[in-house]
């Protein structure tokens, strides 16, 4: 499994659509301070699911939409898709692609959607779960995180070996199960 490409439109200073490919091997991002690098990775979290504003670097949610500049109106909303390649199925789902996209309207509506189908935020976290790509994962490191996970309770760092040894969605199962 691996990441074909992000499509951002409206997401935070991705006034335009516009979509990132990536070929086998290793893609860099680069640019000058205020370009954006950092909110192609938000825009990966978000999309997992993120609901804490502060995570993607705002204070309330509705700050990932494009807020306009001098020369560009604001856009009303915002979406994002990822796609991945899942021929080896390591997402538990039967398709050979996956998109999974989310888009969100000023007045707070939003929407999930996994190859094009309306789905719940649920959905998406659970198909992620011990692939090490949710936004709890570990495909994600950003700036300070590293620091966070050494010096972070035992109980959080456990989860990510959690996570890592592929035993989450058990343990959710057997705390559901528990609590029926
Ligand atoms: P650095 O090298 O400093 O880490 P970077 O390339 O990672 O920079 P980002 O933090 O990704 O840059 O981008 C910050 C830019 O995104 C800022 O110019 C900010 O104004 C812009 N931005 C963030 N949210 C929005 C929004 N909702 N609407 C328009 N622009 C936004
Ligand atoms: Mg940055």
């Amino acid at each position: 499994m691996y990441l074909k490409s992000i499509e951002v439109n409206g997401f935070k200073s991705f006034a335009h659509k516009m979509i990132f490919k990536f070929e086998h091997g290793i893609t860099g991002i680069v640019g000058p301070n205020g370009s954006g690098k950092s909110n192609v990775a938000d825009a990966v979290r978000w999309v997992l699911g993120e609901q804490r504003a502060k995570q993607l670097r705002g204070s309330k949610m509705e700050d990932v939409i494009f807020a306009g500049t001098e020369l560009r109106k604001p856009m009303g909303s915002a979406y994002v898709a990822i796609t991945l390649d899942n021929s080896d199925h390591n997402l538990p789902i039967q398709f050979e692609e996956v998109t999974v996209a989310r888009r969100v309207y000023r007045s707070g509506e939003s929407e999930y959607l996994i190859n094009g189908s309306a789905c719940r935020r649920k959905d998406i976290v659970e198909l992620f779960f011990d692939t090490g790509i949710g936004k709890e994962g570990y495909s994600i490191i950003g700036q300070g995180q590293i620091e966070q996970i050494l010096s972070g309770k035992p109980e959080d760092r456990r989860e990510l070996f959690d996570e890592a040894a592929g035993i989450v969605k058990y343990k959710k199962n057997k705390l559901e199960t528990q609590r029926s």
